[in-house]
């Protein structure tokens, strides 16, 4: 009996342990699973910092960035709030206009900087500040640099006035100062500036080199809108081309072209194949001489006669003493070989670019006149833009020979601004 009292006790006693087991291993899992869930957590928060800290660091560094662009600026700010200040009593800009006034023509940099002194006495909405931006820019020729057309352009965007600034003249942000960590900032701002030029340049090296065009020969940029960035070719009066047809005047003035050999060097700009001629060409007009600076290339003829252009013109542009400018034409028309266009095209760069000089060939723009010297003449401007007014004319009246090959050979489809009205204009002979 005593011993199945004892064996009755030892079950109930194993049964106590196994049951007490079963509830420790039951709450040891529980445990284990909140663990888990614990270690997740744990981890998810983690994540949460470490995104934190990733994010802090990229507003650290926009803030540099920031910081290298505003500090510069705020230097900036201050050189132009001293040089107002010094400016403010408007002694130096009546000295200046005083000056000026006893000038018959003024350059368009002292026209330039007339806008610029103006600007800083007596601020923008100053109507002289817009006259002599827009006198700057109406004065800038084909040997005007792009710095002085943007500088005309800009300061006329200042005065409110509606003008479109080229993509070219873009204001770069000024330089971050020598110390801290601006390189990144200085890349940055380099970056923006080339998206500037429009989008599609193909990772072409040098922007400003190679920055989208401002103007071109057809739809966006076509000429009808050229007069939204270059007020002169849309309001201009003695614009040119022209299509001559008569009555004509007859006139007596002497021509003669003076023509040397020298190196070639030539480029593609965008907008024609040109050549730069160096110095010692010149062409009389009434013995009066003007330097040929440059001859290009119109496809078709820019001028029309009687209502007809000619396969191609080549344009001989020269500058006067004075900075009067004179165009000789020669118009090009379907026939044999030209010899000296055969030089040239072999030369020609097919895509926009830099100026090159083939080694050791050298030209004659002579070799592109005929042997007479019959003219049509008249008052007009660049057929480009800035449209520039105040160029004299004298078209040829006999064209020389072009291949029907060489005409295809040129690298542009269509480069001629239509003709222009005439208006109060009077086209003599000669
Ligand atoms: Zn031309």
């Amino acid at each position: 009996m005593k011993r199945a009292i004892v064996e009755v006790v030892l079950v109930l006693a194993l049964c106590a342990a196994g049951a007490f087991g079963w509830v420790t291993l039951r709450n040891g899992n529980q445990a284990s699973s909140n663990l888990v869930e614990l270690e997740s957590k744990v981890k998810a928060t983690e994540e949460l910092v470490k995104d934190s800290e990733k994010k802090i660091k990229s507003a650290g560094e926009v803030l540099a960035v920031m910081n290298a662009e505003v500090v510069p600026l705020r230097a900036k700010a201050l050189e132009l709030e001293a040089v107002k200040a010094a400016l403010v009593n408007g002694s130096l800009l009546q000295d200046v206009e005083t000056l000026y006034k006893q000038q018959k023509v003024l350059s368009v940099e002292r026209q330039l900087g007339l806008g610029a002194l103006r600007l800083l006495t007596k601020g923008g909405s100053d109507p002289g500040v817009a006259e002599a931006y827009q006198k700057a820019l109406q004065l800038s020729d084909w040997s005007s640099r792009k710095n002085t057309i943007c500088a005309a352009q800009i300061g006329l965007a200042a005065t409110g006035e509606k003008i479109k600034v080229m993509s070219e003249c873009a204001i770069q942000p000024p330089a971050a100062p020598l110390h801290g960590e601006p390189a990144a900032a200085g890349h940055q701002a380099a970056d923006t500036s080339k998206d500037h030029g429009k989008g599609g340049n193909g990772g072409k090296e040098d922007a400003s080199a190679h920055a989208a065009p401002h103007w071109g020969y057809e739809g966006a940029m076509g000429p009808e809108r050229w007069g939204s960035q270059f007020p002169v070719c849309g309001t201009g009066q003695s614009q040119s081309p022209l299509n001559i047809k008569g009555p004509f005047v007859k006139g007596r003035i002497g021509v003669t072209a003076d023509y040397k050999v020298g190196p070639l060097r030539l480029l593609n700009n965008g907008h024609t194949i040109q050549v730069n001629v160096p110095d010692g060409s010149k062409l009389r007009v009434d013995g009066v001489p003007y330097d040929l600076v440059q001859f290009h290339f119109h496809r078709p003829s820019e001028e029309q006669i009687d209502g007809k252009p000619m396969e191609m013109v080549v344009h001989f542009v020269h500058k006067g003493a004075a900075g009067k400018l004179v165009v000789l034409g020669v118009l090009l028309k379907e026939g044999n070989e030209n010899p000296g266009i055969k030089t040239l095209w072999s030369h020609a760069p097919a895509v926009e670019g830099p100026e090159v000089a083939p080694q050791e060939v050298v030209f004659n723009p002579g070799n592109l006149l005929p042997k007479e010297f019959d003219f049509y003449s008249y008052e007009g401007s660049l057929t480009t833009p800035p449209c520039t007014e105040g160029v004299r004319f004298f078209i040829l009246r006999t064209p020389v020979n072009i291949s029907r090959d060489q005409v295809s050979g040129f690298p542009f489809r269509r480069n001629a601004r239509p003709v222009q009205p005439l208006n109060q204009r009077i086209i003599t002979i000669g």
